[in-house]
């Protein structure tokens, strides 16, 4: 029970920094049970008197791109269902991939409400680059570096804002 939050995108765009980020006030509660479930970890995150839960989606990395396909029409599959809130996660330095751009178009299409979390937003000069993810047409886009945290209290504002 509870609202519940899922990080989406393609491998390496930082969806298990953030996690882990998005926990570390609450010592992770990483449910890791069965074979279904071992491609995701769940865990419970406090911000302003708030609880939410967390799905990490995505646990492994291959370079087949067709796995990349199959793994990300999952976790949208993952999330579409057990979530009440999508964070769609991009990776800045890199930049809009095919898969980024796939990825946004079943989003966009999804019932449940998205957020663009453009990643990696270490400096200045990222800033500046990642203006160019409105592209995606996202109406919600937050910038952070889940790496140094800068950013994330503004994603968790809005975030527990929405429960
Ligand atoms: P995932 O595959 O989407 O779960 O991505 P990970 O969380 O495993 O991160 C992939 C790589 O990106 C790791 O080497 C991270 O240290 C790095 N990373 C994650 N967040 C940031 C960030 O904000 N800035 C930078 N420069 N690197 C990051
Ligand atoms: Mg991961």
């Amino acid at each position: 029970a509870g609202f519940t939050v899922a990080i989406v995108g393609r491998p390496n765009v930082g969806k298990s920094t953030l996690f882990n980020r998005l926990l570390e006030q609450r010592k992770a509660i990483v449910d890791d049970v069965s074979g279904v479930t071992r491609d995701r970890q769940y865990g419970v995150a406090d911000w302003n008197g708030k609880s939410f839960n967390v799905i990490d989606t995505g646990g492994f990395v291959s370079r087949s791109e067709d796995v990349f396909e199959r793994e990300i029409r999952k976790q949208v599959k993952i999330a579409m269902e057990e979530a009440n809130l999508l964070l769609f996660m991009c990776d800045v330095a890199t930049g809009i991939t095919d898969l980024d751009a796939e990825m946004a178009d079943i989003l966009r299409r999804s019932s449940k409400p998205v957020i663009l979390v453009v990643n990696k937003v270490d400096n200045a000069t990222r800033q500046l680059e990642a203006t160019e993810f409105y592209s995606l047409g996202f109406e919600k886009v937050f910038f952070m570096s889940s790496m140094s945290g800068s950013g994330s209290g503004e994603l968790l504002d809005e975030i527990t804002g929405q429960i």
